[in-house]
């Protein structure tokens, strides 16, 4: 059974609309790592899909922050912005969804599902050395991680880890440990403006990195519109 694995969605209803045509037919079951909103300018559309479609969502630093559930002093001042305007634009059946997501790492049949590393949900893991340490807090062969909105991830054996670049597929072999990250669909932050997903196939040992187009132009249209930061506009066409 093949899996559509998605992270960062930040209510960029464009960006997972292109994902979901692009995909369609090559998956059976959606799972979601995180940040289902926050930056972008449709967080009920994106909250409702989720609802509706994710088989499986794991809760994500900013869906906590949208349900004003913490102070955002540790945020920048554009995502504290974008944080305060999609709590007063969410639904309260869309709030209460993303209030009751569970904290990761959650398991989903024989892998993981985690916004940050398995250790600490808000942690990035973006080195070698980052992956290396988490070597003894991975529950399984395969943990799927975002939070970094940078697709690859690590290889990690049992002296040390090696970067996974994210041009191809890989294979995943017996005896080592992967931390996958599947990009961000909604502000990719590698140089590529594209949208960011994997699709894994367990039967295949296959993780395969994909991207898709999508029309730039209207999500960062809908983010001004809505007067969030124009800096969150900006970074849609740089994916940086
Ligand atoms: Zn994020």
């Amino acid at each position: 059974m093949p899996y559509l694995i998605l992270s960062d969605i930040h209510a960029n209803i464009e960006a997972l609309s292109a994902v979901m045509a692009e995909a369609a037919g090559r998956f059976d079951k959606i799972l979601c790592l995180g940040d289902l909103v926050g930056y972008g300018a449709d967080p009920n559309a994106v909250t409702k899909w989720a609802r509706e479609n994710a088989a499986a969502v794991v809760r994500g630093n900013h869906d906590r922050a949208c349900c004003a559930r913490e102070s955002l002093d540790d945020y920048r001042p554009a995502a504290a912005a974008s944080a305060i305007w999609t709590n007063e634009q969410l639904s309260e059946e869309n709030l209460a969804y993303l209030d009751r997501l569970p904290r990761g790492p959650l398991r989903y049949d024989d892998f993981d599902l985690s916004h940050g590393s398995p250790a600490d949900e808000d942690e990035y893991v973006m080195t070698v050395m980052d992956a290396a340490r988490l070597r003894d807090s991975l529950g399984a062969q395969v943990t799927f991680f975002g939070h970094t909105h940078l697709q690859g991830g690590f290889l990690v054996t049992r002296q040390s880890a090696k970067r996974i670049e994210p041009q191809t597929a890989i294979e995943i072999e017996a005896d080592h440990f992967y931390l996958i990250n599947p990009g961000s669909v909604g502000q990719p932050r590698d140089g590529d403006a594209r949208a960011a997903y994997a699709i894994y196939s367990p039967e295949r040992h296959l993780i395969e990195f994909c991207r898709a187009n999508y029309d730039i132009e209207k999500a960062a249209a809908k983010v001004r519109a809505a007067g969030l930061p124009e800096s969150l506009a900006q970074r849609l066409f740089t994916g940086t």
